[in-house]
């Protein structure tokens, strides 16, 4: 016998709560890139692992100091066939879209922009500027509704369920008793879990796949410890996760049904063919009515060259 070499030999050997043939979990380290001057940590997509039901993208900014000249300032900028849905926990960021929305979001509200057929939007740091700290996430759109028109919802209260050592707060879908009325295409599930010092079991549906991202804090599962920058994978056929933590951590737990289309992302983009990017692409450099204006004063960014 050969000693364990990968985290999921690791947990058949530690935990003996679970038989050996329980599905594995996997620990994945998310990518550093920038947004905007904003340094984020890319949980998703990987390359080994493209989306988690249909979350397709992840990015964890903050928590940092902005000053005067440096901000979240993204100017307009496309998309089609996804969400873009964007959660605080510090700071403030004012999204402008073509469909005429001024939204300021502060922490515990929630931003859900559906993408449908195309859209544009900014995301800038208001006047006051200081510290930034949150997540944007992308949903891919089924087939069923990513053809459809865009739509833009701010939720500034959303439900909370008390599960032992932990408050869930339900972005999207039903967790823990409590449901969002956020919009959703496909079953999924976000929700931002703050645990306690000591041991959470979060119960999981057996039909979804589950993504952890800490966004604050660590936590460890069979004795791997997860920390900000890293994505923890859990593949269907669970009923609970059961987590530790040494101080007070906060969490984004994501899930839904394996998405069974096949999708491609470019850029702002999610399709299915090298065509609709490049139609889409083309819309926007053109200036076409598809992706109407944006009423920002920020300089809209240009999509760049596609490489098929
Ligand atoms: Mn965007």
């Amino acid at each position: 016998m050969t000693g364990p070499t990968t985290p999921e030999d690791l947990s058949a050997f530690h935990d003996d709560r679970y038989p050996s043939s329980r599905p594995a979990f996997e620990l994945f380290q998310s990518r550093r890139t920038t947004v905007g001057n904003i340094t984020v940590r890319r949980a998703l997509p990987k390359r080994q692992r493209r989306t988690i039901g249909a979350w397709c993208f992840a990015d964890h900014f903050g928590p940092e100091l902005l000053s005067d000249k440096q901000g979240m300032d993204v100017g307009p900028h496309p998309h089609i066939g996804l969400q873009t849905a964007t959660w605080l926990l510090e700071g403030e960021l004012v999204h402008r879209d073509s469909l005429g929305s001024e939204q300021m979001i502060r922490p515990g509200e929630l931003n859900l922009m559906t993408a449908g057929k195309g859209v544009s939007h900014s995301e800038e740091s208001p006047g006051k500027r200081s510290s930034i700290h949150g997540i944007q996430l992308w949903i891919a759109q089924p087939n069923e509704t990513r053809n459809g028109e865009p739509a833009f919802e701010h939720h500034n209260s959303l439900p909370e369920a008390n599960i032992d050592n932990a408050t869930a707060t339900v972005l999207v879908g039903s967790f823990g008793g409590a449901t969002s009325s956020a919009r959703s295409d496909t079953p999924i599930v976000g929700v931002q879990v703050t645990i306690g010092i000591g041991s959470t079991i979060l119960e999981l549906r057996k039909d979804f796949e589950y993504g952890l991202i800490v966004l604050e804090g660590i936590v460890t599962h069979q004795n791997l410890a997860v920390t900000p920058g890293n994505l923890a994978y859990f593949p269907m056929g669970r009923n609970e996760i059961m987590l530790t933590s040494q101080e007070p951590s906060i969490l984004m737990l994501l899930g839904g049904k394996p998405f069974s289309e096949s999708l491609l992302m470019w850029w702002n983009f999610v399709a299915r063919t090298h065509g609709e990017l490049d139609e889409a692409r083309q819309d926007w450099n053109s200036h076409s009515q598809r992706f109407g204006i944006v009423n920002s004063k920020l300089d809209s960014i240009p999509a760049p060259t596609l490489q098929l």
